[in-house]
């Protein structure tokens, strides 16, 4: 099976390695092409920056880039279209990346009319994952057409998930991040309130941790980044928020009410314009810190 790999940055870099590592045929593209070729140079493969050639020759396409709008356009976009356009009938495209379910849903309608399979196969792990092949996967799409692919996310993820169709895969990722995220904001809200009133915000976390609150938030990043003022997590701001912003519509879209998810957007959001899209979620505290 050989394998085009589409954007090899924080995540996709290790993903690629991993699945080379495990004896597949990986060729490289990105839109940063000095970035492919470092990756092919570290790893003993190719890259390539021609779109018609890579969809020639492989037989499974897979995408790892900030969001669906990429997605889309590296597959029906760039150069014409080129890469859809030169895949053959019955390639499969897994989407890897954390995107909006409803775009993968229209992208997969669009892709099926040509033969061409989409599979959403998003991850949750962090770049640490990604590097130890433990990522959990959340994958979308028939069993029956996902099958042969689960040899390679085996090669990536340690749990792989059969969420449900097509979508499901990327709904789920976004909602977990939703979680994460206003877990976050509201242990965040808490050590703000609780030290107004004369906590230890230290203490306040010792006790959470061992106590009904206690999350991933309040276990990891708080005690880690926000306590100690590093704030390098390694998750940017800007991510953060269209993770959110995926949740929060998707409610919107099919009418179920999210007023969290609203809100979690709205914080966030204002954070990322205070601090900028480059950085680390976790200090979004210092955004939220300066309000009334
Ligand atoms: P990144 O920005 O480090 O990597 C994205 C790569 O895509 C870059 O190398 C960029 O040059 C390339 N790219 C951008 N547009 C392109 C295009 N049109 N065509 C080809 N290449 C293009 O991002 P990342 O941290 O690797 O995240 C990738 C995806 O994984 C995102 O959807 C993110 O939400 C998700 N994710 C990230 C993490 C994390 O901890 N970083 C964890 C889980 C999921």
């Amino acid at each position: 099976m050989k394998i085009g790999f589409i954007g090899v940055g924080n995540m996709g870099w290790p993903m690629a390695a991993n699945l080379v590592a495990g004896g597949f045929g990986v060729t490289a593209f990105d839109a940063r092409p000095e970035q492919a070729a470092r990756w092919a140079k570290e790893t003993g493969r190719e890259s390539t920056t021609d779109l018609a050639a890579l969809g020639r020759s492989v037989d499974v396409v897979i995408t790892m880039l900030p969001s669906g709008r990429e997605v889309r356009d590296v597959l029906t976009r760039m150069d014409n279209g080129a890469l859809v356009a030169n895949l053959r009938k019955g390639a499969i495209v897994v989407d890897m990346s954390t995107a909006d379910p409803v775009g993968t849903r229209e992208l997969g309608k669009e892709l099926a009319e040509r033969g061409i399979t989409l599979i959403d196969a998003p991850v949750s792990g962090g770049i640490r994952g990604a590097r130890d092949a433990s990522l959990a996967i959340m994958i979308g799409g028939d069993p029956a057409i996902t099958a042969p692919i689960r040899p390679v996310l085996e090669k990536m993820g340690k749990r792989l998930f059969d969420v449900g169709v097509l979508g499901c895969g990327h709904a789920m990722k976004a909602l977990n991040n939703f979680v994460a995220a206003t877990n976050f904001a509201a242990a965040t809200e808490a050590m703000r309130v609780g030290t107004a009133f004369g906590l230890d915000p230290a203490v306040m976390i010792d006790v959470i941790n061992v106590s009904s609150g206690r999350n991933n938030s309040t276990e990891g990043i708080i005690k880690n980044e926000v306590l100690t003022g590093r704030f390098a997590f390694g998750f940017t701001l800007g991510l953060l928020v269209k993770d959110v912003s995926i949740a929060a519509s998707l409610g919107e879209q099919i009418g179920v009410d999210n007023p969290y998810g609203r809100l979690t957007r709205e914080r966030y959001t204002e954070a990322r314009d205070t601090l900028g899209a480059n950085a680390d979620h976790s200090s979004a505290v210092q955004a939220w810190e300066k309000r009334r």
